[in-house]
């Protein structure tokens, strides 16, 4: 997983950050983000990158534990 260069804004649909990670595009689908990019790496910005690492968090694990939160 590369950083991406300097610039690059966040693939992710009405998020205009400025990108810190790319990842691949099925990778970030599959967490349940919506994307705009069409290729297949995905640039995502701080947030979502947290968002995405948190999505695959709870596929993993933690099914039970966040049960209840809503
Ligand atoms: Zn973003």
């Amino acid at each position: 997983m590369g950083i991406v260069s300097k610039g690059s804004t966040c693939d992710v649909e009405d998020c205009e950050e400025v990108a810190v990670r790319s990842l691949n595009t099925k990778k970030v689908e599959d967490a349940g983000l919506r994307v705009n990019s069409s290729g297949k790496k995905t640039a995502l910005c701080k947030k979502c990158y947290k968002e995405w690492k948190k999505a695959t968090k709870e596929d993993r694990s933690l099914e039970r534990a966040r049960y209840d939160r809503g």
